[in-house]
């Protein structure tokens, strides 16, 4: 969940009028991609959970029917408990998997050390169990200071938070609401985040409807991160998520 709003992201929403000085540590917080395309991208949290399946399969399901091709952020804790389920996301091949934090833990309380530990474990309990090399991170809570993002950018790996939030684990947050919200915000090049660990009663609905209203009506083009950041789409990238394939 993204609710909770910590002094040092307060620090860097507020600065963001400004823009981030090249080079300095805002400049590699990763929240949005190039306006210039007509690409988005749809993320998924896969935050620990206490009760219930952790796992949207519906969503999941819908992603596939819809070959919409989405990012995954998931925590170390989630990935101990959901082995097939991680199996099952790396075996589609329009997905793109990223890590969350090993405990979903509060970064900016932690000190140098135990914020590395925090990162790395979720990366080398992947690495370890099914072979890949997870090069995105997003911080638990979208919490960081520049410890944080010096220890990302030591360790190898991009930084992305989002550009766009859809409240979805909010549970008074209708779909309606939610869809509009997001129509209203999402533009060239947002990044939306979303869950995947049945935390998000109607994400489901909510990405039917962005699939219907945005990406067929609108032609907006979903695209994993690597791709939004990479490069433009191609015409091959249109086919996917297209209702003729
Ligand atoms: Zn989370």
């Amino acid at each position: 969940m993204h609710t909770r709003i910590m002094p040092a992201m307060l620090a860097a929403l507020l600065t963001l009028g400004a823009g981030p000085a090249a080079g300095s540590s805002e400049a590699q917080v990763i929240r949005s991609g190039p306006s210039s395309c007509t690409t988005i991208a749809l993320t998924f949290d896969l935050c620990p959970v206490r009760e219930g399946s952790g796992y949207d399969a519906e969503l999941i399901q819908t992603l596939i029917d819809r070959k919409i091709p989405a990012t995954f952020f998931m925590s170390g804790r989630w990935m101990a408990k959901h082995e097939d389920e991680v199996r099952a996301l790396q075996a589609v091949p329009f997905f793109e998997l990223g890590t969350h934090g090993q405990a979903h833990a509060h970064l900016p309380l932690l000190d140098a050390d135990r914020q590395r530990a925090e990162i790395q474990d979720a990366v080398s309990l992947f690495e370890t169990r099914h072979g890949q090399h997870l090069a995105l991170f997003r911080p638990p809570y979208g919490e960081y200071d520049e410890r944080t993002v010096e220890i990302v950018r030591a360790l190898g790996l991009r930084f992305i938070l989002w550009s766009v939030v859809s409240g979805d684990p909010d549970p008074s947050l209708s779909r309606t609401k939610m869809v509009e919200r997001l129509k209203a915000t999402v533009r060239n090049g947002s990044v939306i985040v979303f869950h995947a660990n049945g935390k998000g009663r109607h994400t489901k609905d909510a990405v039917e409807d962005l699939y219907q209203d945005l990406i067929l009506a609108k032609g907006l083009q979903p695209v994993t991160v690597s791709t939004l950041l990479n490069r433009c789409a191609t015409e091959q990238d249109r086919h996917v998520g297209s209702p003729l394939h």
